[in-house]
């Protein structure tokens, strides 16, 4: 996907290697259930893939954990500091808005 001027891949990874990323950035305490993260090093949004195993099919859920990872990397990017519980409230609000209304250009690529 593109953001900005940057090409940010997203990329699929097992539960547990994406755990450990998690833990390597946030420490072991904050590693949990990991849906997905962005990686502000290589610029990279990485989706469960054991959570969503049928890539790029884009469930409802799936959507709405690309639309929050989205919003970190604008985060990251941009550097306008929104705090985590922003971030998860603006995603899943934003997220049931396009539903609601029909707003379906979601392609993510
Ligand atoms: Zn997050």
């Amino acid at each position: 996907m593109k953001i900005l001027g940057f090409k940010i891949p997203i990329v699929y990874m097992p539960n547990e290697e994406l755990e450990d990323r998690y833990a390597q950035v946030f420490g072991e305490d904050e590693a949990g259930m990991v849906l997905g993260n962005y990686d502000g090093v290589r610029k990279v949004i990485n989706l469960n893939e054991d959570v969503y195993p049928k890539k790029h099919e884009g469930g409802p859920d799936e959507e709405e954990t690309r639309l929050h990872e989205t919003i970190e990397a604008i985060n990251s990017i941009t550097g306008i500091e929104m705090s985590h519980p922003q971030i998860a409230t603006l995603s899943a609000v934003l997220h049931q808005v396009f539903v609601d209304n029909g707003y379906k250009p979601l392609k993510w690529k």
